[in-house]
């Protein structure tokens, strides 16, 4: 770049021409300022979509799941209630939990008087599939309405 004014070369970046003193427009500098604002704004448009899929994922709980968590420590070891713990449902599944283990006590006693032989496996069949029914619809629920 020469200095528009004597016609010499020109330093870059200088404001005044060594030459003849003049004033030399400053085309460049500010143009790189101004190049510069144009690029953040783009940069805020992607956040707002990433926001969303993370709201949503956590949300979305796996019917097969709950079914499966309620099945298996049901059905292994008499705890009930892991699946609606899963879907979120803390109150209902510790009310679950601790409900049974009240009823295997009640069998246990139960156990005493015979009777138990019949009922005990009648109610671990029964809450087995009540609670792991239950939680399998209560997370197709969840999945298709949110809650
Ligand atoms: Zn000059």
């Amino acid at each position: 770049m020469n200095c528009p004014y004597c016609g010499t070369p020109l330093v870059e970046g200088a404001r005044f021409c060594g030459s003849c003193g003049s004033e030399l427009p400053q085309e460049t500098p500010p143009a790189g300022p101004q190049a510069r604002p144009s690029g953040p704004p783009p940069r805020p448009g992607p956040p707002p979509r990433q926001t969303p899929p993370p709201q949503g994922a956590p949300d979305i709980k796996d019917p097969n799941t709950a079914l499966l968590l309620e099945l298996l420590p049901g059905l292994f070891m008499g705890t009930f209630g892991i699946g609606h713990l899963y879907l979120g449902r803390v109150g209902r599944g510790l009310l679950i939990m601790f409900g049974y283990w009240f009823v295997l006590f009640i069998n246990a006693i139960l156990f005493m008087f015979v009777i138990g032989i019949c009922t005990l496996p009648l109610c671990h069949l029964g809450m087995l599939a009540l609670s792991a029914i239950w939680a399998y619809n209560d997370a197709k629920a969840i999945a298709e309405y949110g809650q």
